[in-house]
């Protein structure tokens, strides 16, 4: 499914972000709820929550709001690390294991003493 946002044709999850801003006795409040990729929801991430951790703990009801916004911006960060981002792996592949090949030797000679 591509995503709502950029329309990458990628792996998308339903995200909600958003942002909180305290204004004393008021608050102003926004965000987005898309179907999103990883890349998407990692830039939703990083313009939102530090807006959060700064500006939304300034209104009365901020602690438990803006909390909540806080865990659910970080719950939906770490479900996106889980995600693949669309683009070709850069590892190298992993070398292939195999067996140390076993041959036949020929049978050692006895001892003969010293
Ligand atoms: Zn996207």
């Amino acid at each position: 499914m591509a995503c709502d946002f950029c329309l990458r044709d990628v792996d998308t999850v339903d995200a909600e972000l958003h942002y909180n801003v305290g204004l004393g006795v008021t608050h102003i409040e926004g965000g987005t709820e898309q179907h999103l990729c990883k890349r998407c929801i990692r830039t939703a991430f990083w313009v939102y929550q530090p807006v959060n951790l700064t500006l939304g703990w300034l209104s009365i009801d901020g602690f438990q709001k803006n909390g909540e916004m806080v865990r659910e911006n970080f719950r939906a960060y770490a479900m996106s690390s889980r995600m693949s981002d669309g683009r070709p792996s850069t590892r190298p592949p992993a070398p292939e294991v195999t067996a140390p090949e076993v041959t036949a030797s020929a049978p050692r000679p006895a001892r003969t003493g010293f």
